[in-house]
């Protein structure tokens, strides 16, 4: 059984508009798949509802027999949001633990799993650190260390090489290479609006069109980057 499934799945906002249209999808265990399309063809509806944020006005969305909502309270399924959405109050421990905070985790296992995700993004000497005090590749890295922290099965980041500079955005994408290397399992769907991330970095890609909002074609990358 894949670890996704996505059928028929469509989603009309309040104001009419439909922002996706009778989608079918099916991602196995260990795929990376991009999203690629114009700005407003639905990629972050769809990303939105495969994460349990907001459901389908048809159709079903299956998750190892959950529903997005239940994985995402399990943590077995997790969002990087497009501009790293932290809090800039709280240091970059608490950022990072929020999610284990939230659903009940001991401070002592909190702390463990903090440990082993800083490391994997390169941030462990700036537990302390504030938001405001880090380059936006670092909070990049700090959301999706956040994201990482409950272990889960299936990873969704929304742009998340959109808004950073060329040297960065290469670290980033090797470091997430690196990171799919350790948990080979980890299935991630990324948006981008780059072709060349699109190509090297995924197994698959997903080509939406704006009308009528629905994925117009898949492309199996049949040599993807070199891992390893
Ligand atoms: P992007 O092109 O980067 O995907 P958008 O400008 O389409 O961003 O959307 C930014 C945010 O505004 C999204 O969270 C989306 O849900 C919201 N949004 C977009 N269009 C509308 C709309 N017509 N009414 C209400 N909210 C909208
Ligand atoms: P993308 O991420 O590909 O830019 P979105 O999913 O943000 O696409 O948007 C798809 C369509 O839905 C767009 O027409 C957008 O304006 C509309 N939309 C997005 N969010 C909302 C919302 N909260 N309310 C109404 N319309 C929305």
């Amino acid at each position: 059984a894949p670890l996704l499934s996505l059928r028929n799945v469509s989603k009309a906002y309040g104001n009419g508009t439909v922002a996706v249209r009778n989608v079918n999808l099916a991602i196995r265990e260990g795929e990376i798949v991009s999203f690629v399309g114009p700005s407003g063809c639905g990629k972050s509806t769809l990303f939105r509802m495969i994460a349990g944020l907001g459901s389908p006005s048809e159709g079903t969305i299956d998750i190892l027999g959950r529903t997005p909502e239940q994985s995402r309270r399990e943590g077995g399924v997790s969002y990087v949001f497009q501009d790293a959405t932290l809090m800039p109050w709280s240091s970059v421990l608490d950022n990072v633990t929020l999610p284990l905070k939230l659903s009940g985790t001991a401070k002592r296992d909190r702390l463990e799993r903090a440990d082993r995700v800083l490391e994997l993004v390169g941030l462990k000497d700036y537990r302390k650190a504030l938001p405001r005090q880090l380059s936006g590749g670092m909070k990049m890295r700090v959301s999706i260390a956040r994201a990482l922290i409950s272990n889960p099965k299936l990873l969704l980041m929304d742009e998340p090489f959109g808004a950073l500079d060329e040297m960065t955005r290469q670290s980033l994408q090797d470091e997430l290479l690196a990171i799919r290397e350790k948990d080979p399992r980890m299935t991630i769907l990324f948006v981008t609006h780059n072709v060349f991330e699109a190509v090297f970095l995924s197994t698959r890609i997903a080509v939406m069109s704006v009308r009528p909002g629905r994925i117009a074609k898949e492309i199996e990358v049949d040599v993807p980057y070199p891992r390893g």
